[in-house]
């Protein structure tokens, strides 16, 4: 199956994935559901700080072929892995031999906690998200999950449970998931990451994969929990540079940094980062150790970022915004230090492109990816030069993608 060149789906994705299903099954998919990738535009780690984070919804997904059973069993097949996941209803667990399942486990035994009731389906999944690139693929197959179990089971999420469950239009369709609900579904895709596959992530990744908006950023505030939406301007392209560098978020750089910043948060005596100012931070410095300090100061200066950008990107000066990128960068290299001599590579070869408006570290970092804003009449000429000379400097091939803001999942 070939990666997406477009926002929709090529028709042959599709076809693919219902042969995947029918191969696998004998017997034909009765619902399909996708679910994007997404990518952090500024805001970095600000999510678990109840800070302030934009992102964007692109055009990867993982897509994810359905239909019920009853025989009180669920069977997994992914086109990315040789082995097939085979469970029952109520012996789910996890297995050392498909990690990749534990993904799905982990939203079935949430929404089971919630009260969903499901008795057995069988599943086919192809993602065009590469993993571990920072796209997070995990969120998508998440999120399709939740998904797929509410086509086939349907149910309504709310903060206290599943509530009387929606009704089918005479054309079959289930309504689509309002704010609430996608909220709700995304708290229960984050703890399902967080507690059964042992990433302590943010809520950023299920959001920015249920909220996404067809050329739009995606505005979050993790303390509120609110959502909005502003355009990105046109004639721009969001272009991923992927360094190769392979990022470990369960090894547990991520976790540390996570400590470091709710380390400095108690030391200031607050909740948690957002509620802390630039100059409280000076203020309170000597309390801090020195890493919990640099961690502390990233997340402050990102938080004004986003705030400042939001401003830049509403009065259409997108050369301003540009710059808000670069400065997040070099505040992960400086202050956080979560980049790599790869992604500073990157981000430095990046600046010297005159299309290129700003250039940054997405997602994690210790490793994985590159986000730029490039003008789109440039586009080409920026991904083949990024390609050729980051190989020449390291040997690493880069294969830049080209993305679109698309909608969230459905
Ligand atoms: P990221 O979310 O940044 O892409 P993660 O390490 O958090 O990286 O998640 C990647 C994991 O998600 C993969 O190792 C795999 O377990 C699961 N995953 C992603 N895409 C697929 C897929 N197409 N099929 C099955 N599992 C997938
Ligand atoms: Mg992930």
């Amino acid at each position: 199956m070939k990666p997406e060149a477009s926002s929709q789906p090529a028709a042959e994705t599709l076809t693919d994935l219902r042969s995947f299903f029918q191969r696998t099954f004998a017997s034909p998919p009765t619902r399909v559901v996708q679910a994007p990738g997404r990518l952090e535009l500024l805001g970095n780690h600000t999510d678990y700080n109840l800070g302030l984070v934009m992102s964007l919804a692109v055009d990867k997904y993982i897509f994810m072929a359905s239909a019920p059973r009853h025989d009180g069993r669920i069977e997994l097949a992914s086109s990315a892995f040789a082995e097939r996941e085979k469970f029952a209803c109520d012996r789910i667990e996890k297995n050392a031999a498909a990690p990749w399942a534990n993904y799905v486990k982990g939203v079935l035994l949430q929404l089971r906690r919630h009260g969903v009731n499901f008795s057995g389906f069988n599943a086919a999944i192809h993602g065009t998200i590469p993993l571990g690139a920072g796209l997070s693929s995990s969120a998508a197959l998440e999120t399709a999950t939740a998904l797929t179990l509410r086509q086939l089971y349907p149910f309504t999420l709310t903060e206290s449970g599943a509530a009387t469950p929606p009704r089918r239009n005479s054309r079959g369709e289930l309504p689509s998931l309002d704010r609430k609900e996608k909220m709700a579904l995304a708290k229960a895709c984050l703890a399902a990451e967080s507690e059964f596959v042992g990433v302590n992530c943010g809520l950023l990744d299920q959001i920015s994969a249920l909220f996404g908006k067809a050329g739009h950023v995606i505005q979050i505030d993790c303390l509120q929990l609110s959502v909005a939406h502003e355009p990105l301007a046109a004639g721009l392209s969001v272009i991923v540079c992927d360094s190769g560098v392979k990022h470990e978020l369960v090894a547990g750089e991520y976790n540390e940094r996570r400590r470091h910043c709710e380390s400095a948060a108690r030391s200031l005596g607050v909740k948690a980062l957002r509620f802390v100012t630039p100059s409280e931070l000076e203020a309170g410095k000597t309390h801090l150790s020195e890493v919990d300090y640099r961690c502390a100061y990233h997340i402050v200066g990102e938080n004004q970022r986003v705030i400042f950008g939001e401003r830049a990107l509403r009065e259409g000066d997108i050369d301003q915004f540009g710059q808000y990128l670069f400065q997040s960068h070099e505040s992960s290299r400086d202050f956080f230090k979560n980049s790599c001599p790869e992604l500073d590579l990157l981000v430095e070869l990046a600046r010297a492109h005159p299309g290129c408006l700003g250039a940054r570290l997405t997602g994690g970092g210790f490793g994985g990816a590159t986000i730029n804003l490039v003008r789109e009449a440039e586009a080409k000429s920026f991904t083949q030069t990024m390609a050729r000379q980051y190989q020449e400097r390291t040997g690493r091939r880069l294969e830049p993608l080209v993305c679109r803001v698309v909608d969230g999942a459905r």
